[in-house]
């Protein structure tokens, strides 16, 4: 019997940062456990993780990171689009999962001349042609598809029962059938495969996927056992993974022993001058008092709604840092930031970052008291391993699901009440959906000892502790690690 000594996988990223960041975070924890990395992405995807790839790779950690070139011009997007955040209109998705479709050539070819020969694909649920690949040059593919357990079944009950189809209000809560938990949704709040919204793109590529997904290995997750138990046994037992593996291995923003340690001693530092600023701004507060609010890579706010948000945080009476996207109309939101005075109002007490901020670096430190954030799973997870509560505003995909994991199952916060899924640009037809009085009432609810808030609080924190023990050596998410890796050691074994 030969055993090959050491694993090589190979890492596939969909180009969207929610997508990128923690499967570039999984490979890096890969590395750490001496795989050989290769992670194969476009030029400008590469820019976004380089410095941190080129400290690991000095660090002698065994990663490569491989370049193909987008093909902007044979999908017709504009040159220097290649991924999903910096789409200028959503109407270009089409474009743009065919652009990743022509990947499919180039990647094989590159493929074929990776030494040592590749044992795993690891490859992102959207990067649809990696099935195919993978069963041509037979190597087991792994799927990151992003979700939480919870929402994987909240979707796969959905997908199964069909029980949306009876519904007729699209306002009147009905109850997810199947579930650990009594979970009631609306269809106006459902993700975007069931949502028949403009987008029904997204219902033909949930066909796709589900079939991507079914023909994986397994299935690795960015959560931890002890956060979503019932959940993780209700994925394993699903069609979609029957039979196959789910590896919990997060919460992988905790990819650094340092970052871990750092976060535990609240001794941050900085990477750069902004860095240092807005570290800076944050030792000035006390512990536990600053908002931060950020919506994702992702959401863009119209002016009106932005205004709404801004006016909420002034009113809250708190410091707060607002992380702002340009959005729709962005120039003539900016205009009412100066002329109506907002910024010399809440000059000194509110930090506005405009485009992105250093989100985990930010959450990590002891002055944050509150996450108001759009439910990202990536986000999500960030806030409970900072253990701070979170004041949830949903919008669009699987984040009303995360919302209910958040405020209804793990109870770590408390939500705005966003009623409705709302893509860019779709916001201009609905105006304001939530008003500056929902934001103050959540944040007061989080933020006020009285008010539940500080049960709320000693919860996220309880949270907090466990997801620390999971990412340690024996913990539960290092342990699936170990298991994964020793379930595609034994598939290369050959006689
Ligand atoms: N993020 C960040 N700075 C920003 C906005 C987002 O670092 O200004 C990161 C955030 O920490 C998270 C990811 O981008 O890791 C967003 O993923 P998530 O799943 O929360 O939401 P999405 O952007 O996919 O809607």
């Amino acid at each position: 019997v030969k055993t090959q000594k050491k694993l090589h996988f190979v890492i596939i990223p969909f180009m969207a940062q929610g997508h990128l960041i923690p499967l570039i975070d999984i490979a890096r924890l890969l590395a750490k456990r001496n795989v050989t990395i290769t992670i194969v992405t476009t030029p400008l995807n590469a820019i976004r993780f380089n410095s941190i790839i080129d400290r690991d790779i000095e660090s002698g950690l065994p990663i490569q990171v491989l370049r193909l070139q987008f093909p902007n011009s044979d999908a017709e997007l504009p040159d220097g689009c290649e991924s999903i955040d910096t789409l200028p209109s959503l109407s270009l998705l089409k474009n743009f999962m065919h652009a990743l479709g022509l990947l499919r050539q180039p990647f094989e070819q590159l493929f074929q001349e990776l030494k040592p020969r590749p044992n795993c694909i690891v490859s992102d649920k959207n990067v649809l042609w990696s099935v195919d690949v993978a069963s041509k040059f037979g190597v087991p593919r792994i799927v990151f598809d992003g979700l939480s357990c919870f929402a994987g079944s909240c979707i796969h009950s959905l997908h199964v029962s069909k029980v949306h189809e009876s519904v007729v209000s699209e306002s009147e809560p009905f109850v997810v059938p199947g579930l650990p938990d009594r979970i009631e949704i609306t269809r106006a709040q459902l993700s975007g495969a069931f949502n028949p919204g403009p987008h029904h793109f997204f219902k033909l590529t949930r066909e796709k996927v589900i079939e991507a997904e079914e023909g994986a290995y397994g299935v690795v997750v960015n959560s931890f056992e002890e956060l979503e138990l019932e959940y993780v046994k209700e994925c394993k037992k699903t069609t979609k993974t029957a039979g196959k593996k789910v590896w919990c291995v997060g919460p992988v923003s905790f990819c650094n022993d340092d970052d871990l340690d750092k976060a535990q001693r609240g001794n941050l530092k900085a990477s750069n001058n902004e860095e240092e600023y807005y570290l800076k701004w944050l030792d000035s507060w006390g512990p536990r008092s600053v908002i931060y609010a950020c919506l994702g890579s992702l959401s863009r706010l119209i002016p009106p709604q932005q205004v709404e948000l801004g006016l909420g945080l002034e009113e809250s009476k708190r410091p707060f840092i607002w992380v702002i996207r340009g959005g729709y109309k962005s120039e003539e939101f900016e205009k009412w930031l100066k002329k109506d005075g907002f910024e010399e109002r809440v000059k000194g007490r509110g930090l506005l970052i405009r485009g992105w901020a250093p989100q985990v670096l930010i959450l990590s430190h002891p002055s944050i008291g509150a996450f108001l954030t759009h439910c990202g799973w990536n986000s999500t997870l960030e806030g409970i391993c900072a253990g701070v509560p979170l004041v949830t505003w949903p919008m669009f995909a699987e984040q009303f699901y995360n919302e209910k994991f958040i405020v209804q199952i793990s109870k770590i916060g408390v939500g705005v009440g966003a009623q409705k899924v709302v893509h860019n640009g779709d916001e201009q037809k609905f105006g304001v959906l939530v008003k500056r009085d929902q934001i103050t009432e959540a944040i007061d609810k989080v933020m006020d000892a009285e008010n539940d808030g500080e049960e709320t609080r000693k919860r996220a924190q309880k949270l907090a502790e466990a997801a620390k023990r999971a990412v340690q050596e024996g913990g539960s998410s290092y342990v699936n690690i170990t298991l994964l890796l020793e379930d595609i050691k034994n598939l290369c074994v050959t006689p």
